[in-house]
């Protein structure tokens, strides 16, 4: 945990009108108390004082990944090997965000390690001409559901802060949503993948492209992987990397 006064100015990336507009996409309220600091506790009235508890806005990265490292806010904590927060550039344009670390990245401490993630590195290779350093890659909870399991609404509403923060502080043109627990957690829709993908939608200063999780493309084979391409292909274009 950082020591550093939060009342104190930030340091590093000071706040910008469209990481708060990304924030408030993201669904995270930024309450501030008097001093400019982000307001807060169990408590807070205008937090509600319910399961979706504000972390300590930091003011980089790197704090909220040392704060989310010793994090025992939902039961998750219980059964991790480690914390997985996310990797890659903390200034990138592009953004995906998973669901939950699975057993691979439980014990490496990165998110998509495993075959999905080579997956997903072959697909962003191919189709956008990068390796993961040149995007940021995070999950819906950072830490890994016992058994592999669905994260249950109540842990996707405690670890969301974390995640809101991330993409404020990042502040990425385009979000690409892996699966359907972060389409459906960044859109507010209880529609499924499916039905969603195919197109793009605003998300704060910029797009949200919702796609399928590389291990449902692993599954389901060629068709989906083909829909995941076009719907890279679609980030790829909003991002004005197309020639
Ligand atoms: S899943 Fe998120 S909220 Fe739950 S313990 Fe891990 S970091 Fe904390």
């Amino acid at each position: 945990m950082s020591s550093r006064c939060r009342c104190s100015p930030a340091p590093a990336r000071p706040d910008r009108p469209e990481r708060t507009a990304a924030r408030t996409a993201a669904g995270v309220q930024v309450a501030r108390s008097a001093c400019g600091r982000p307001a807060g506790g169990p408590n807070d009235p205008l937090l509600g004082g319910g399961t979706i508890r504000p972390v300590a806005e930091p003011t980089a990265l790197a704090d909220l990944a040392l704060e989310a490292s010793t994090c025992t806010r939902c039961p998750l904590s219980e059964h991790r090997t480690q914390v997985v927060f996310g990797v890659g550039n903390p200034q990138a344009e592009l953004m995906f965000v998973g669901e939950a670390p699975g057993r691979d990245e439980d014990l490496q401490g990165e998110p998509f390690v495993g075959r999905s993630g080579k997956l997903l590195d072959r697909l962003m290779a191919e189709e956008l001409g990068i390796d993961r350093s040149a995007c940021y890659i995070a999950n819906v909870v950072k830490c890994r559901p016992p058994d592999n399991r669905d994260p249950r609404p109540v842990e996707i509403a405690t670890c969301r802060p974390y995640l809101a923060a991330q993409i404020d502080l990042i502040g990425p043109t385009v979000v690409v949503t892996l699966g359907n627990f972060a389409m459906k957690l960044l859109l507010e829709t209880t529609d499924g993948i499916r039905s969603v993908r195919g197109r793009s939608y605003p998300f704060g200063p910029g797009h949200l492209v919702p796609t399928y999780h590389p291990a449902a493309a692993l599954r389901s084979g060629g068709a989906v992987v083909a829909e995941m391409r076009s719907d890279l292909i679609r980030a790829k274009r909003l991002l004005g990397w197309s020639s």
